[in-house]
């Protein structure tokens, strides 16, 4: 069976993890790329499972080795999508999904135009306000900045081949299957 690379998009709280957790329970044949950083593991974060967590020094050995399909440095952290297990996991005939930020996203789409890209929407914006606004304990202006944020990202949903509403999450892991099989073909 043919792989597919596809790469899953959306602004903080449209509920991507939810989405993809729940296909990945669905299909065994549907796994995410593991992403490396080196920021540091978060609570209860697993290395190998939530990133590969790297030192600085092998981060940018695998760079120079061109061992990334992109990667990228924001405030100093270093994330990027290894290539190795890419290309392993598309010649297993696995879905494999790229859970990555825009900017490379859009890298990815660049240098492989075979990908399969989606972008998750929200019901409404009103809908995705009311989730970022009842998430937060934070204060007006972090509030503020997380709204801007959703409503940049949401403006480059048109980059993507495809938008898929979440509104259940089922039908939009149904979704999210339908164009993955159809990429197969
Ligand atoms: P966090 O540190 O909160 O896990 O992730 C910060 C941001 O980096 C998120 O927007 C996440 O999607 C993004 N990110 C995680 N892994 C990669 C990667 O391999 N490449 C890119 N470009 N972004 C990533």
């Amino acid at each position: 069976m043919k792989g597919v690379l596809m790469i899953v998009s959306g602004p903080s709280g449209v509920g991507k993890d939810t989405v993809l957790n729940r296909w990945f329970e669905r299909d065994p044949n549907v796994k995410r790329v593991v992403s490396c950083t080196t920021r540091q593991p978060r609570e209860g974060e697993v290395n190998g499972v939530d990133y590969h967590f790297l030192s600085p020094a092998d981060f940018e050995g695998m760079v120079l080795d061109d061992q990334f399909l992109e990667h990228k440095n924001v405030h100093g952290n270093y994330y990027g999508t290894p290539l190795k297990q890419v290309e392993e996991m598309l010649a297993a005939g696995i879905v494999a999904i790229l859970k990555i930020d825009v900017q490379g996203a859009l890298t990815v789409m660049e240098k492989r135009p075979e990908t399969t890209s989606v972008f998750l929407l929200p019901p409404s914006w009103e809908e995705l306000e009311r989730r970022l606004t009842s998430r937060g304990t934070e204060d007006a202006e972090a509030l503020a900045k997380r709204l801007k944020n959703a409503k940049d990202e949401l403006a480059t949903a048109p980059k993507y081949q495809h938008q898929v509403v979440n509104d259940d999450i089922d039908k939009a892991v149904d979704e999210l299957a339908r164009i993955a099989e159809e990429a197969r073909k």
